[in-house]
């Protein structure tokens, strides 16, 4: 008998590649950083080879070691590295390598020297973003350095890439300058006497919308778990992930009762109280207090009262409630259940963060 569990339907994940795939002619890198957005790294990362992705993306280089250490073979890129890392343990897993900086590089370069092989690098351009990337005035001391060091064999430039700020917002003109200036970035690549087999650029906004930035290889990750990064769009994904609990206790109230931490919730009348056991610790957003959906009895009811840490309440009137029912929270909507897009409304963030906090807790992860 289980409390509380997040259910996983790898077969929605494989439907959900196979139908990016149908979409673009590049390659697809299946990114699973953040334990597969809370799904599970590895499972994650099964299915998503299964139906095709030929690429891993992650962000730390223990989460590219922990997919080797799996006996996962498939490419993997990481991307987010921070200084004094041993990346000839990469280099020697057959990682690739996201390289932003002359200083990066010089580490890579340290590190194929260790490792005795030439590291495999994504260089990574800022087309805007500001975030990871090496500025337009830095580029060319990057290139050029990275081409020396291809040309002494002590690294293997494999990419060049780039990310978007708002391709989740079709038709922002943002999106067009970035790859004017990503289209720039290649022309330089080039004069650097540099061919990168691929040339990355599109998230999973890009791939459902915009083709002309497929390039080689695209790199979804929200849609490969069936998550719609463009509002009131679902492109035809199914969520992959189900969070639900059981009732643990039911109470009957008088009208007037406060509930729950702070009583913020009054009962209007006589109510048949639920108690679920499920809280923030869970990855219920408290933000979500007097207001996450949640499915019980066949209908839609709303948290009565403070989310706590390990549990909430749900004032189901006079229906009949009973401990050991199921409260759903969200899941793939197909049934009338609310969506993790539902909870990311009303707790004020996105749907990336509902399912990768609710899969990264306590709470069992269960795989259909
Ligand atoms: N590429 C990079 C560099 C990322 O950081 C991410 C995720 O944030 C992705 C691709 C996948 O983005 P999305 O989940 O929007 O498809």
């Amino acid at each position: 008998m289980w409390q509380a569990e997040v259910r996983v339907d790898l077969d929605a994940i494989r439907e959900n590649v196979s139908r990016l795939r149908a979409g673009t002619s590049a390659e697809l890198m299946a990114v699973v950083k953040g334990d597969g957005y809370g799904h599970g790294m590895i499972p994650a990362a099964r299915a998503a080879l299964d139906a095709g992705a030929s690429w891993l993306g992650v962000c730390t280089l223990d989460e590219a070691l922990t997919l080797r250490a799996a006996g996962i073979d498939a490419p993997v890129l990481a991307w987010l590295l921070a200084p004094g890392l041993p990346l000839d343990s990469g280099v020697t897993a057959d990682v690739d390598l996201g390289v932003a900086s002359l200083s990066q590089l010089d580490e890579t370069v340290e590190a194929s020297r260790r490792a005795d092989r030439p590291a495999r690098l994504h260089l990574k351009i800022d087309t805007g973003l500001a975030r990871g990337g090496a500025t337009v005035a830095d580029w060319p001391a990057l290139l050029d350095a990275a081409a020396k060091a291809q040309a002494d064999g002590l690294v293997e430039v494999v990419g060049v890439w780039s990310h978007f700020v708002y391709a989740d917002l079709p038709g922002h003109p943002t999106t067009d300058r970035q790859l004017a200036v990503f289209h720039e970035g290649l022309a330089m690549v080039e004069r650097a006497g540099l061919r990168p087999r691929y040339r990355h650029l599109a998230n999973s906004a890009a791939t459902l919308t915009r083709p002309d930035t497929h390039f080689d290889l695209v790199r979804p990750g929200l849609a490969v778990y069936g998550l719609s990064p463009v509002a009131g769009e679902t492109f035809g994904l199914r969520p992959a992930m189900t969070a639900r609990a059981r009732v643990m206790l039911t109470k009957r109230v008088p009208a007037g009762s406060g509930v729950s931490y702070g009583h913020t919730y009054t009962t209007e009348q006589d109510a048949n109280l639920a108690v679920v056991p499920l809280g923030y610790a869970d990855g219920v957003p408290r933000h979500a207090s007097n207001a996450g959906p949640v499915q019980l009895g066949g209908r839609r009811r709303t948290i009565s009262g403070r989310v706590c840490m390990d549990q909430f309440v749900l004032d189901c009137g006079d229906d009949p409630v009973a401990a050991g029912d199921v409260a759903t929270l969200f899941g793939s909507g197909a049934d009338g259940e609310p969506t993790a897009d539902d909870w990311a409304e009303v707790a004020g963030t996105i749907n990336y963060e509902i399912v990768t906090r609710f899969g990264s807790t306590r709470v069992p992860r269960v795989y259909d």
